[in-house]
């Protein structure tokens, strides 16, 4: 292996570089020599491939492959092999090469992954969690951290489906990378890993040790500094908890720095928030679109966003994964947004001042792994200097929410002016030059500075007084960092220069010099510069933990500013979109008046397509529980049942929604079962997916549950689907009640409504003109009187003669299927159908002549049909 011939290769450097590599054999290692990052062997080869640089070698024979990154761009290439999915380990020189004459000292510093990244190529819109699942006896439990803002989550699930919610949960996050205990079955098992694991691509084994309750529940207790997990809601879940530890142990090792931004831990079970899987936050497109070409203009959080600030974003998108279910917290968002749409200017001043506020979270994450610079802290000082306003503007806001908002909105100004005293107002980029301290903060340093000073102008003035001691014009008084000071004298005017000048170096066209007095001054500018470096770091460095020292304030008031851009992002969807307040009912029902789909809504008027048709809606346990949609394609079936999920989602994230009125009773969980599914990726036929997840609804849906089927049994035989179909209709109706629609081209299933009385026709409008039909996008009572299939055909251009002759076929179809088969009602699964293979007997017979049969022939015959069923 690689190793090996590294072993081989026997220089003293790559002996060195052999035992980093060792150290840490699943990273790329990132080799500092002089100005660049090297990476050789198999590293190298990864390296030139992805991120697109030039193979070369070390040595004459080629045998060390290696390719390498100028150190001062390492930033943006180590960005893209994070976002890739690869580990990376930088090794750097630890001492300065010119102070030493053997080999330069070299230490693995920081070892940076995918899911603890923290770069600014990160999206800000996005969480980038880092991920660990951990089992127990009956439990599973999830920890996700995002060591970029410092948010930290665990969360526990119990019971048979422990793993599966665990496992569905862990996908809905999609973090870039997911720590496992090393012998974990779910990561040895490779044949089968579950998809949720599968798609994450970076998977990274921990020793078992780790994931115990001995070591990881006290690591945890000393990040967060309490002597309990009780605060945090975790004491009696230890499986969370070790997860959590894990993650802390991770980050810790790789980190190397404190951890002071991570200060607190949210614990959530599920029962807290409106349930929606995975399958359903992809089918209603919720973050992400179904078809990526489409971009992400047709998801509910691009409509939703008009947040003014990344953490405000990133609220918006955790609240869509997680709409609430507390009624009473609901009805307080409510409240809160309706006071902000009814005053535009209180609104539109509140959004200003938020849009000044930059990422306070990851400011403040940069500050604590110590990757910020002066520029961080001047930028966090910016984004605090709009607290005061922000809540001054919140303060007359007589309703609970804002007030509660307001009150944990800490002004934060000690830090602000802290910083202010401490930093110059445009500092440079490092403090490795210093100029970053500002006057009057340190009186030793404002007196380098002075002597520095002096000295830079004593040296100007010597430039002066020697051109006119020496009579030449072209002298100059110079500075190098190699050299230092020097008097450089041109070749031509060697002749005049003094007899006190040393000569110090030669150019081609030129000498340099020194004499005692300049030598005098360099050293008392270079060690007063030196000095102040010194102090300057040391300054920044106290300041740094000043501010750290105080990160929960920030944190706090970090999710303060949050939650006030999501609310005034509502007012103002609200007030902008003529969105409606949703009412909360205590009977379990759904009722909507004049309701549109957010999205396409907003879609059709950016492309000034024309106006979106608003429908009405009316569902109630008590009947009728379930709607059954029918209608030709293209009529707005699936439009209809997205738009009732969407809406409710909206209304429980406290968000104001598009209908002129809406009346619902909370909502535990959203199915859907929509369409053939992009699931044939992950190699299971379409329709086992499909029953999977109809299996799924009819065990786990709930009373207070909405369900959304639409074109249930498609990816089978018509006949198997219907009746499959059928069934489901019957079960849902019978033992859970809950409020479903159900989308269906199978207008047979139209006549479930003669026996089931919680369950009502709907179809949508079409009108039928000499030219075609023309969809109206309206749904009414009542059943589609037919299928349009080939109606929708002619609009989609099939060829005259094939349409003619379909519409004959159909006929024939539809005739011997009423002289065939009765309609009997009580037993539902014998009805109605003829099958393509019937039909295909049925032409036979009616195609034979019987007179002109031999008996041998018919008995051919008969066997023939016979093999055919
Ligand atoms: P189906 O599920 O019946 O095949 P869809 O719901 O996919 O039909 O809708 C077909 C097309 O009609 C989509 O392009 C959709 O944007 C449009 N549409 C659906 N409902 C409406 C409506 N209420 N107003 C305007 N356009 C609509």
């Amino acid at each position: 292996t690689s190793l090996q011939s590294v072993e081989t290769a026997q220089t003293p450097l790559m002996r060195q570089y052999a035992a980093a590599k060792q150290q840490h054999p699943d990273t790329l290692l990132f080799f500092r020599l002089g100005d660049f990052y090297e990476l050789f062997f198999e590293d190298a080869h990864v390296a030139s491939r992805e991120l697109q640089i030039t193979l070369t070698a070390r040595d004459k024979e080629r045998a060390v492959p290696m390719c390498g990154v100028p150190y001062h761009a390492a930033e943006a290439y180590i960005s893209r092999l994070l976002r890739k999915g690869y580990r990376i380990a930088i090794c750097e020189q630890m001492e300065d090469p010119k102070l030493t004459k053997k080999i330069v000292r070299r230490e693995v510093t920081r070892v940076l992954t995918p899911g603890t990244a923290i770069d600014p190529a990160l999206s800000s819109e996005q969480n980038n969690f880092l991920a660990a699942v951990s089992f127990g006896e009956n439990v599973a439990a999830l920890a996700l951290l995002d060591l970029s803002t410092g948010d930290f989550r665990a969360a526990e699930f119990t019971g048979a489906q422990a793993v599966a919610l665990c496992l569905d949960e862990l996908q809905k996050a999609s973090p870039s990378e997911l720590l496992v205990p090393g012998q974990n079955p779910l990561l040895t098992q490779k044949a089968d890993l579950p998809f949720a694991i599968e798609r994450i691509k970076t998977k990274t084994p921990i020793e078992d040790w780790v994931f115990t309750r001995d070591y990881a529940v006290p690591l945890l207790e000393r990040q967060l500094g309490t002597a309990s997990l009780d605060g945090f809601g975790l004491s009696q879940h230890p499986t969370a908890a070790i997860a959590s530890g894990a993650i802390l142990h991770y980050v810790r090792s790789t980190q190397r720095v404190e951890l002071g931004h991570i200060d607190s831990i949210r614990f959530y079970e599920r029962a807290e928030h409106l349930q929606l899987d995975q399958v359903t936050v992809r089918n209603l497109e919720l973050l992400e679109p179904l078809f990526s070409e489409a971009g992400s203009a047709t998801t509910l959080f691009h409509t939703l966003d008009c947040c003014r600030t990344p953490m405000g974003k990133r609220m918006l998108r955790a609240s869509i994964l997680r709409p609430l279910l507390n009624e009473q917290t609901i009805h307080a968002r409510y409240e809160a947004v309706e006071f902000l749409k009814n005053d535009l200017i209180l609104r539109e001043k509140v959004r200003q001042i938020l849009e000044g506020i930059l990422d306070l979270e990851r400011l403040l994450a940069r500050i604590s792994l110590d990757s910020a610079g002066p520029r961080d802290l001047l930028a966090l000082a910016a984004s605090l200097q709009h607290l005061p306003q922000l809540q001054n503007a919140l303060t007359g806001i007589d309703l609970s929410l804002w007030k509660q908002i307001t009150t944990r909105l800490d002004t934060l100004e000690d830090i602000c002016a802290k910083i202010h005293q401490t930093i110059q107002p445009s500092p440079p980029l490092t403090l490795a030059e210093g100029g970053v301290i500002a006057a009057g903060r340190d009186e030793e340093l404002d007196e380098l500075r002075t002597l520095s000073q002096s000295g830079r102008q004593s040296i100007a003035s010597i430039e002066e007084r020697e051109r006119a001691r020496t009579g030449i014009s072209s002298l100059k008084v110079r500075f190098n960092s190699v050299f230092g000071y020097y008097i450089e004298i041109t070749k031509a005017n060697l002749a005049n220069v003094p007899g006190d000048y040393e000569r110090k170096q030669t150019l081609v066209n030129a000498e340099r010099f020194t004499t005692p007095e300049l030598k005098d001054y360099e050293t008392k500018i270079l060690t007063a510069q030196e000095r102040s470096v010194e102090i300057e770091k040391r300054i920044f460095a106290e300041l740094r933990r000043e501010v750290l020292d105080h990160a929960s304030r920030i944190r706090k008031t970090s999710t303060a500013v949050a939650e006030a851009d999501l609310l005034a992002n509502f007012a103002h969807l609200a007030a902008l979109r003529n969105y409606a307040r949703p009412q909360l009912a205590t009977e379990i029902l759904l009722e909507l008046v004049s309701a549109r789909h957010p999205v396409i809504e907003c879609l059709m008027e950016e492309q000034s397509e024309g106006r979106f048709i608003p429908n009405d809606l009316y569902l109630d346990v008590q009947g009728p529980a379930i709607l059954l949609l029918t209608g030709p394609n293209m009529g707005g079936k699936s439009t209809y049942l997205r738009q009732a999920a969407l809406l409710v989602i909206m209304a429980q994230m406290g968000c104001f929604v598009p209908a002129a009125a809406m009346r619902y009773g909370l909502v535990d969980r959203i199915y859907t079962r929509i369409g053939a599914s992009d699931n044939l990726a992950r190699g299971r036929s379409t329709f086992m997916v499909e029953m999977t997840e109809t299996a799924t609804i009819l065990n786990t849906a709930t009373e207070r549950s909405l369900i959304l089927l639409d074109e249930m049994g498609r990816g089978t035989a018509t006949f198997d689907g219907l009746s499959l179909a059928w069934a489901t209709l019957e079960y849902l109706h019978a033992h859970i009640g809950a409020r479903t629609l159900f989308a269906t081209h199978y207008h047979e299933l139209t006549i479930l409504a003669e026996q089931l009385a919680h369950l009502k026709n709907l179809r949508v409008a079409v009108k039928e003109t000499p030219q075609g039909i023309v969809f109206l996008h309206a749904i009414e009572l009542g059943p589609a009187s037919k299928s349009y299939g080939i109606d929708v055909a002619r609009l989609a251009g099939l060829p005259p003669q094939v349409i003619q002759r379909a519409r004959h076929v159909l006929k024939q179809h539809e005739r011997s299927e009423r002289n065939n088969v009765a309609v009997e009602t009580a037993a539902p699964l014998q009805l109605t159908m003829f099958t393509p293979l019937s039909q295909r007997i049925l032409d036979r017979l009616q195609e034979t002549d019987i007179n002109s049969l031999t008996p041998l022939q018919a008995l051919n015959l008969l066997e023939e049909l016979q093999s055919e069923i």
